[in-house]
């Protein structure tokens, strides 16, 4: 006996009954361990923060992850896998900051870091328990307990050594460069960290007027102004060149006051009235022309130095004189062909400055403040934007000024607006291995397939050095030392190697390689004999979860044969598409640098969840789905469900409640009402299944449902093989309505009726067949419900199977059973019952209503055999006594005929119904209101009742022409004329203009 199944189930109650049996019997361990010794398949997590509450995107990506593995597990492989935790970086420091009230480094120093980084360590797994909870209800199957940290110490030493083997490579280097720079956070960030943060906004669009002071081909008998467009004012003061196209062609425009000289292509675009060309001139011809400094730094304060090896510092000079440069950047579509140049706050102002030996003037410190006496000195750079402008207009130097939308950097973590800014940074050659980079690529699977030369090999294509260098406190600190005296640079590869460095000093127990402990390590200088000290920076918390593959098992100080034993690169990871650059990026790089191999063979990139409008969950708007209040509701299964058949893996998910709850209604419900339907029939019959092979199915009906649950066992292995959840999911979703639609409807009779025979067997057989598949092969998906059907079905028949669905194998398509023609035939059969029941829907002939015929055109005589060879389905389908053929429907239109067709396709009924039907019509819909009363009067299915009835002379007739149907459909044992005795259930009802009063009452 299974044990009984009602149609209606609490999905998340019968989940969490699921959880503690898989607890209990430890299920997720050993579905690992069973399989050591087989080949393996690896699989790397990335690792999430554990410092805030994993929201609903969350919840995808960790079940993308499982559901590849699980497959993998059931496939025979041994799949060992460790969940871990980025633990370091600026979205750690942020929160305590928050937490302090800091709105700077200055107070970060001030309270100590010795205090500030215990906090931050305290603060990492604050939300641990959270994470842990959700882990283990969504079923995403990872061993919680050996989790790896990025911010251990034996971590860090991986790290450390990755990061010393690209330093003896010269892959390391200080580079003095302009790097995006959070002002805020007080630190550079890496181009991929720019890439997470870009946003619309609004920013000035000036233009501004430079007064030329010296120039032999530009007219002399009134001022001349060089006219240049920007959107960064803040970045004037700072300006110490203009850039001209020495090919373009510029324009002398003049008005009655002056003149201005642009290129001419943006002379309309630009729009200059009042003014009229008087002279073309090519660009070339402007260079070497000298103009006046907007701001001369020296009158304001500041530093002006001149860019050659050392940047020396230059004399105050009342009569400064900047100068036009040629390069070959200048765009000739927007602005106006001149281009203000400020070094310190441009990369190709930098890069030109350098080619020029321009002057460098640094206007701005590192909080983003105005520096020097300026009127607008110490505001942020934004803030000054409106006070340089007014500047500028007091000096007539502002031509016009305007606002433009456009797409500008904010930092990723704090949303403060990003500045390019000159400074010391440290890098990483990547861009010494780009080569490298795109080939290695060439060796993944991406999927969906675009990303792999789309947006990451764009990405790899445009590939930057990666500069990596933070200066910030809770990271792993960059494992440089610097000589105090002589400047020599060390770079360390590990602790011991540390530790064994002559003069070392400053160690203390227990060992913290952070800061501020990792600072106090010295030691002696190897050229002049002076204290090594640790340079200043930690690094960025993307190279520490790049670094996973190695440093999760504390490569090469432990597990040193990592990379040749099969655990190196991953077969599988999976996250967000944002992740292409960033961690997709940072495991690439980091492997290809080290290694020159890639890390991972295949990727599915996830779309992003936007809510149900499309729009980024976000806090300040509310519409953050907490994951909790959908799986409470709905279940795990179903929410699984729908991540995976909702849409494409690559596509955007729009997040929608209500597609949750169909999801719940179309697939899962029809599923459970399937599985419900076997176990209380095959219970009243007290079935038992019989061995795999001892039989073979007899009825067309049972070879069609054999043969698409093999073509269906095909079908999902190649969908997961190839990491399609999605076409495998769906696959699944419309097999489950065939059996549900067709196969189970087609098949009730067979189990309803009473005498148990072969036919009665063979319908068990196979019905109980197709759900044990079922849930093996639901099982990567929707792992509880396969797990309750499993139990039931397996576990309390046969004692020696696998204890849970998880330690199954997958199941092996039977290809003999494969019958195309025979599916191609039954999808025929059932394209026909559809258009029968939309020509009786036209005709408002209900379908309970038997018909004398059906007519059919089909086209090919193959079709025809088919249908016929399906006879006896189609009848019972359609409630019809007869199927007929017919070449032409236009005949029988002329008869009045009610015709649909559909494709190649018609069906064709009369409405004429003879007297015989119509009773037979009236007894059917008597047999339906006596099952609907027995439900409603909570018999058993099996209950034997006595039917009592009164009605007119035609319901008489009727109940005695149709008595045996009538009783055998309904158990009644017998049907008695006359009022219905207390005790029974009882209702009236008028059927084709009839009255009935009807009562039913349960035997004893
Ligand atoms: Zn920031
Ligand atoms: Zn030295």
């Amino acid at each position: 006996m299974f044990k009984p199944v009602g149609s209606r189930v609490d999905f998340p109650k019968a989940e969490e009954k699921i959880l503690e049996l898989w607890k209990d019997k430890k299920i997720f361990g050993r579905s690992v361990e069973q399989r050591q010794g087989k080949p393996r398949f690896v699989f790397y997590e990335g690792p999430p923060f554990a410092n805030g509450n994993p929201g609903i995107h969350h919840v995808l990506a960790r079940i993308f992850k499982d559901v590849i593995v699980r497959y993998r597990v059931m496939k025979g492989f041994y799949v060992p896998r460790i969940a871990g935790w980025d633990t370091h970086g600026l979205p750690v420091e942020l929160e305590i900051e928050r937490e302090l009230g800091f709105s700077g480094k200055e107070q970060i120093e001030q309270y100590g870091v010795e205090r500030f980084n215990e906090r931050c360590r305290e603060s990492v797994f604050r939300y641990l328990k959270e994470w842990n909870k959700l882990t283990e209800r969504i079923a995403y199957w990872v061993d919680l307990e050996k989790a790896y940290m990025t911010m251990s110490n034996d971590y860090i030493e991986s790290v450390w050594w990755a990061i010393k083997r690209l330093w003896d490579k010269g892959l390391i280097y200080q580079g003095y460069r302009v790097t995006p720079h959070c002002p805020r956070c007080g630190t550079s960030l890496s181009s991929h960290e720019v890439a997470l943060g870009y946003e619309d906004a609004d920013d000035p669009s000036v233009y501004i007027k430079f007064k030329v002071a010296k120039a032999s081909k530009l007219p002399s008998d009134k001022p001349v102004y060089l006219l240049a467009w920007t959107t960064t004012p803040w970045t004037l003061p700072g300006n110490t060149a203009v850039a001209v196209a020495a090919d373009a062609e510029y324009a002398v425009l003049e008005s009655k006051d002056d003149y201005l000289v642009m290129a001419s292509t943006l002379v309309e675009a630009v729009g200059l009235e009042g003014y009229k060309v008087v002279k073309r001139l090519k660009g070339s011809v402007l260079v070497g022309a000298e103009y006046e400094p907007l701001f001369n730094p020296h009158d304001f304060g500041v530093e002006r130095r001149r860019m050659t090896e050392e940047l020396p510092l230059q004399k105050a000079n009342k009569d400064l004189r900047y100068r036009v440069i040629a390069t070959d950047f200048v765009s000739l579509e927007e602005g106006t062909g001149i281009v203000h140049m400020a070094p310190a706050y441009g990369e190709v102002d930098y890069e030109a400055g350098l080619t020029e030996k321009l002057d460098f003037v640094h206007t701005v410190d590192l909080r983003g403040n105005v520096i020097g006496n300026y009127p607008f000195s110490g505001k942020f750079v934004k803030d000054a934007d409106p006070m340089v402008l007014k500047e500028l207009e007091k000096k007539g130097l502002l031509f016009r000024s305007e606002t433009i939308r456009h797409t500008y950097p904010f930092c990723w973590r704090c949303d403060t607006p990003l500045l390019y800014y000159a400074k010391q940074t440290w890098y990483i050659r990547t861009t010494a291995v780009k080569e490298d980079l795109i080939a290695r690529n060439d060796e993944i699977n991406w999927y969906p397939e675009h990303i792999k030369y789309g947006r990451f090999g764009n990405w790899l294509e445009n590939n930057i050095d990666w500069a990596f260098s933070r200066e910030r406190y809770w990271g792993t600190p960059l494992p440089v030392w610097k000589c105090q005296s002589c400047g020599h640079y060390e770079g360390i590869g590990g602790i011991k190697e540390l530790q064994d460095k002559p003069g070392f000093s400053g160690f203390k127990e227990p060992l913290d390689l952070h800061r501020p402990f990792v600072d106090e390590l010295t030691f002696d200088c190897p050229k002049c004999g002076a204290k090594m000290q640790r340079v200043a920076e930690v690094i960025d918390c993307w190279f520490d979860s790049g670094a996973m593959p190695i440093a999760q098992h504390h490569y090469p100080f432990e597990n040193d044969t990592l990379l040749t034993d099969g655990r190196f690169p991953a077969d599988y990871i999976s996250e967000a598409v944002d992740q292409t650059r960033g961690w997709f990026y940072s495991l690439h790089a980091i492997s290809t640098l080290l290694f020159n191999k890639p890390c991972y063979r295949n990727v599915i990139c996830l779309g992003l969840v936007l809510d149900a409008k499309g729009e980024k969950m976000s806090k300040t708007r509310g519409n953050v789905v907490e994951p909790w209040a959908v799986i409470n509701k709905y279940g795990v299964d179903a929410l699984r469900w729908y991540f995976f058949t909702s849409t494409a893996a690559g596509n955007v998910y729009r997040f929608d409640e209500s597609m949750v709850v169909e999801v719940s209604r179309r697939f899962l419900s029809t599923l459970w009402n399937v599985y419900s339907f076997f176990v209380t029939y095959a219970n009243i019959d007290k079935f038992t299944p019989t061995k795999v092979g001892a039989k073979s199915e007899t009825s067309e009906l049972d070879k069609w449902i054999i043969s698409e649950l093999n073509q269906l066992i095909a079908d999902v292995d190649s969908g997961l093989e190839n990491y399609n959840p999605t076409e495998a999911g769906r696959k699944i979703e419309g097999f489950v309505d065939e059996l549900s639609n067709w196969y189970v409807r087609r098949s009730r009779r067979r189990f309803w009726k009473s005498e148990s025979d072969a036919d009665k067997l063979a319908a068990y057989n196979t019905l109980y067949q197709c759900l044990v598949t079922l849930a093996k092969l639901l099982a990567p998906f929707t792992p509880f419900v396969a797990e309750a059907m499993y139990q039931n079905l397996v576990g309390s028949v046969e004692p020696d199977a696998p204890e849970s669905v998880h330690l199954a194998d997958f199941p092996v398509a039977d290809k003999t059973k494969i019958d195309k023609t025979l599916a191609d035939d039954t999808h025929l059969a059932m394209k026909i019952s559809s258009l029968g029941r939309a020509a009786r829907s036209q005709a408002g002939i209900k379908v309970r209503q038997p018909l004398a015929k059906v007519i059919v055109k089909v086209e090919a005589k193959r079709e025809r055999e088919a249908l016929e060879r399906l006879t006896p389905q189609m009848l019972e389908e359609l409630n019809v006594k007869g199927l007929g053929f017919v070449e032409e429907m236009a005949e029988l239109e002329k008869k009045g005929y009610v015709v649909i067709s559909e494709g190649g396709h018609s069906v064709a009924i009369s409405k004429e119904i003879p007297p015989e039907l119509l009773a037979e019509g009236v007894a059917r819909e008597i047999v339906r209101r006596l099952q609907t009363m027995r439900r409603s009067a909570g018999f058993d299915i099996a209950d034997h009742i006595v039917t009592c009835y009164r009605g007119d002379d035609y319901i008489n007739q009727v109940m005695s022409d149709f008595a045996d149907y009538i009783k055998q459909e309904t158990l009644s044992k017998e049907l008695v004329e006359g009022a219905p005795g207390t005790g029974a259930f009882t209702e009236s009802h008028k059927l084709s203009g009839h009255e009935i009063t009807l009562g039913v009452r349960r035997l004893d």
